[in-house]
């Protein structure tokens, strides 16, 4: 799960690293609120998970409350490539003499962390990585030695760090490894890194990303999960614990294991069709986590057929017939259902579902043919 930029500082924030006073505002005037609070200059920066916001006019300086009016006005409601901005983060803005860049993440291959440090940071690091990769510093850590300040400190002489950044930083280093590991991250990147005129070291933007194999230890990433999402399908999904990713078709997907679902939506597409999304119900396909699947693509007003796509392995086909017929008990449906169970024990589930069978609730043979059907009843 990736974090908005002033989710990232305030999780930084808990490990030490030093970063600028600030709010987050969704109106123009709480955005004054905060400029006040965190005291002018400000920045006012769009708050999207996608990098570039500088470059694409998210990232603005504000000098007093009639530039902050100006700036947040603008920044709030601005597409940055196909993120829509709902929120700002407003903090004290930083003099700035350098741009550095520092980030952890996992090299699987060397089954190794790997820290990336370089005092050539900024907005143009990508292009840095391509033409000049000499500059950027890479240190592999051991996981069970961890980072210690004195290897910090001789990677930021690597690194070529300007020698008055040096000790804050290889500190600052040390703290964003243990924010790495105790904060259970994928990767946690500070671009920039800065040196201020007064020679302070801080990070002045955040990109974290939380490893959710992990979150059973942190109860607090709760407060991160309920913003994760924009989309209101992936919203009611996540809440329902299903496997779903919203898409632009008129053709509901419900179907058991990833593999299969993505061949649906294939299949899907190859006869004519468009998705509405992807949803893989995982095993034990049972009536709750049918009702919620169906519940989920029946409040998708895009939706005007369903494909319900089954292939038992250890689900048993039964089961997931006996898990259809309690769902259209429980849920009603606008769309018309395409079914096709397939696997362990079809024909017994076949058997369970016949008597519910109608112009309504359709049963196919194969993947094919109930792509087709399925394809035909959406009116594509
Ligand atoms: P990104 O473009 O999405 O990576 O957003 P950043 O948070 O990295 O900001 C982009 C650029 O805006 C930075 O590299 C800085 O050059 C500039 N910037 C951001 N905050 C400040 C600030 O407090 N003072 C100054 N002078 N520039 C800033
Ligand atoms: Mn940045």
């Amino acid at each position: 799960m990736d974090l908005f930029e002033y989710q990232g500082k305030q999780y930084f924030a808990r490990f030490g690293i030093p970063t600028s006073a600030g709010g987050v505002a969704d109106t123009v005037d709480e955005a004054l609120a905060a400029a006040e609070a965190a005291g002018y200059p400000v920045v006012v920066k769009a708050q999207v998970k996608v990098g570039g916001r500088g470059k694409a006019g998210g990232v603005k300086l504000a000098a007093n409350a009639d530039e902050v009016r100006e700036h947040a006005g603008n920044i709030l409601g601005m597409d940055i490539k196909g993120h829509t901005v709902h929120r700002v983060w407003v903090e004290h803005a930083s003099d700035i003499a350098k741009e550095y860049y520092a980030s952890f993440t996992l090299d699987r291959p060397a089954k190794l962390h790997l820290g990336m440090l370089s005092a050539e940071g900024g907005v143009e690091i990508e292009e840095v990585a391509v033409t000049n990769p000499e500059a950027i510093a890479r240190l592999h850590v051991n996981p069970i030695e961890g980072l210690d300040l004195a290897t910090a400190t001789k990677w930021v002489a690597e690194a070529n760090l300007d020698p008055e950044a040096r000790e804050q930083a290889a500190a600052l280093l040390v703290q964003l490894y243990t924010c790495y590991v105790e904060g259970d991250c994928d990767l946690a990147e500070i671009n920039p890194l800065i040196l201020t005129t007064d020679g302070e070291v801080k990070a002045l933007d955040a990109k974290v990303t939380l490893d959710e194999n992990a979150s059973f230890r942190h109860p607090e990433w709760e407060d991160y999960a309920a913003t994760d999402t924009e989309d209101p399908r992936e919203k009611m999904a996540k809440e329902r614990g299903l496997n779903y990713i919203g898409l632009e078709g008129s053709v509901g997907i419900i179907a058991n294991g990833a593999g299969l679902a993505m061949s649906t939506l294939d299949v899907v597409n190859q006869v004519g069709g468009s998705a509405a999304n992807f949803l893989d119900i995982g095993g034990g396909a049972n009536a709750d986590v049918m009702a919620a699947a169906l519940e989920v693509i029946n409040a998708d007003p895009a939706v005007r057929a369903i494909f319900v796509n089954i292939f038992g392995g250890i689900t048993r086909v039964d089961e997931v017939a006996n898990g259809v017929v309690a769902a259209l008990e429980r849920v009603e449906i606008r769309s018309p259902i395409v079914l096709r169970l397939d696997g362990t024990n079809a024909i017994e589930g076949r058997a369970i579902l016949a008597p519910h069978l109608s112009e309504r609730l359709v049963a196919e043979a194969t993947m094919l043919e109930a792509a087709r059907r399925v394809v035909a009843l959406a009116g594509n």
